[in-house]
């Protein structure tokens, strides 16, 4: 009897394993179920998968608990997950998702699982690679964020007509930076574009007259979910 196929077998596990891929993984801060409280899919129930990290500090932040912390993941796992919700939404969230390069893999998935899916990025992270099935609403960060130098102008050549640009405005000073790039860029012949106040700072209805008085082309949004349920986390 010869013992030649036994050592064949072991040295072609060795081998294959030498040369296997790592399973892509994510850190996850969160996955949850919600309506969505922002942009064009407003309304719907819709699953987040929440990643964590971020290399901006806007001054408004309202989700510092995702700097840090969190769970490695493989995109197989954050997919059963999804799955369990029976959504047709999937939000793909922060922090800032893209900095984490597997971000992309993820939201192509999601995209061939057949989800509506959608991106909330900051605006500094270059969205080149992001699948073109995905609707993609881009912040540019006003001078009251603190992060106005962070803005990667260069994104806006990929935008397409479903993605959307997100401004969210503290202020006068916000407000009137945001309709000199809304001018400058010819935002509203890209896309939607997104006036949102931050929670607390600016009143809706100002922000509401302004855009009025100044005949802008551009959307009003209040976040829903903050409306139904105030700062609390997982919304
Ligand atoms: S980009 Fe988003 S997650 Fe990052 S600091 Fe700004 S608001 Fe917070």
């Amino acid at each position: 009897m010869s013992v030649t196929p036994a050592r064949s077998t072991a040295a072609d596990a060795a081998e294959a394993a030498a040369h296997a891929q790592p399973e892509p993984r994510l850190r996850i801060s969160e996955i949850f179920h919600s309506v969505q409280g922002e942009a064009d899919a407003v309304g719907w129930p819709t699953v987040f998968v929440r990643l964590t990290g971020c290399p901006l500090r806007c001054t408004w932040c309202d989700t510092e608990y995702a700097f840090h912390g969190g769970q490695w993941r493989s995109l197989d796992e954050v997919l059963a997950e999804v799955v369990q919700y029976g959504a047709r939404h999937v939000c793909v969230t922060g922090g800032e998702p893209l900095a984490q390069k597997r971000c992309v893999d993820l939201l192509a998935r999601l995209c061939d699982a057949g989800y509506e899916v959608s991106l909330e990025t900051s605006g500094a992270l270059d969205v080149g690679a992001v699948d073109a099935r995905v609707r993609k609403v881009l912040d540019l960060k006003a001078p009251g964020s603190g992060e106005v130098a962070r803005n990667l102008w260069s994104n806006l050549g990929h935008l397409q007509p479903h993605d959307q640009v997100k401004v969210v405005i503290a202020d006068r000073t916000d407000y009137d930076w945001a309709v000199a790039q809304l001018r400058e860029h010819a935002l509203a012949t890209r896309c939607q574009v997104l006036f949102s106040p931050v929670y607390g700072r600016l009143a809706p209805r100002q922000l509401a007259e302004w855009i009025l008085a100044d005949r802008l082309p551009v959307r009003l949004q209040l976040q829903l979910h903050k409306l139904l349920w105030g700062e609390e986390p997982g919304h």
